[in-house]
């Protein structure tokens, strides 16, 4: 039985690897308790597979799980929960930005008891001030929107027992928040803070895209809000309107200043068809993501799996 699962999901990080592989290595050695690295190499276009066949060549510790194409960080997270069989299951990045020492604070603690154990970043280094601020805002906003407790200013490195792992790993939804679904699955919880390093090399594999879509993501599978805010936003723009309407109507009957103008009529039409295409779109948000549900396609598919046992990969299928 193994000790330790440590899932590191991987997209075009050839440049890190080699470091990341050893710094690993060195510290869940120290542990001296069994453990696994699983790689999942999300549809990497460069070496990153490459080099993960080598080390699995040489150490049987390491496992990998090959994408048959880019699924996304999320879904890859997912999977490597999926594939793992330690006690106790870590989630981290590959590009070092999360310290793999702060993994040994993390088993102290659940050694103590705790059940799931994520890392609270105290301070972010190397990445850019939009970055920053935007997610300092997203999980602001998101903190508000929802009745699940999801803490604030953390991201997926944590560590989680097998019995939470197995919980997460019964939950089908598609458009997956994984740090959201944690802390509703609920358990013991509790941070340890660290600071957030800069990438060891390579660039950032989140661009705005991706990063939108995990905030929405976090936000609509969590809450109903927007819908309700959608709600609001047209009653309120009923009732003035219709004030309005009696106000043009009383002056139309009874003094003799008629409102003039074409402009204005055209300017409120196109405002207010703007604002009905955007909350229609709120809808369809929901509504596009009940469609995802109702596909019933596997999340991912595999091109290979490497090293793992024979059991392991049956019990997935
Ligand atoms: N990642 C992935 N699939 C993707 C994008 C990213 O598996 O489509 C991995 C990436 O290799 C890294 C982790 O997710 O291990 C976090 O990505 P990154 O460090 O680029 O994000 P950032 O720290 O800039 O938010
Ligand atoms: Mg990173």
């Amino acid at each position: 039985m193994v000790r330790y699962s440590i899932i590191i999901p991987a997209y075009n990080e050839e440049e890190v690897l080699d470091e990341t592989y050893k710094r690993l290595t060195e510290v869940m050695k120290s542990t001296e308790e069994e453990y696994e690295l699983i790689f999942i190499n999300d549809g990497s276009r460069d070496n990153t597979f490459k080099m993960l066949q080598d080390y699995c060549k040489k150490d049987s510790s390491i496992k990998v799980v090959n994408f048959s194409r880019n699924f996304g960080h999320q879904i890859a997270v997912t999977a490597g929960m999926e594939y793992s069989s330690g006690q106790a299951v870590v989630i981290i990045d590959a590009d070092l930005q999360d310290p793999p020492r702060v993994i040994l604070e993390m088993i102290a603690k659940w050694k103590e008891g705790y059940d799931v154990v994520y890392g609270k970043r105290l301070v972010r280094k190397g990445e850019t001030f939009f970055k920053k601020f935007t997610a300092k805002c997203f999980y602001r906003i998101l903190d508000h929107m929802t009745t699940v407790d999801i803490p604030v200013d953390t991201g997926d490195f944590r560590l989680m027992d097998r019995k939470v792992v197995d919980v997460m790993n019964s939950l089908s939804e598609k458009n997956r928040y994984v740090r959201g679904l944690v802390s509703w699955v609920g358990f013991k919880q509790t941070a340890v803070e660290y600071m957030r390093d800069g990438r060891f090399a390579g660039e950032t594999k989140y661009p705005l895209k991706k990063m939108l879509k995990l905030a929405a993501d976090g936000i609509l599978s969590f809450s109903y809000k927007p819908l309700h805010f959608a709600g609001v936003v047209g009653s309120m723009l009923s009732f003035a309107s219709f004030i309005y309407l009696i106000i043009v109507v009383i002056q139309k009957l009874f003094t003799s200043t008629t409102q003039p103008g074409w402009a204005s009529l055209v300017a409120v039409i196109l405002f207010f068809n703007g604002v009905s295409l955007i909350l229609h779109c709120i809808t369809g948000e929901y509504v596009g993501r009940i469609y995802e549900e109702t596909k019933n396609r596997p999340l991912y598919i595999v091109r290979e799996a490497i090293n793992f046992d024979e059991s392991v990969v049956a019990d997935i299928r």
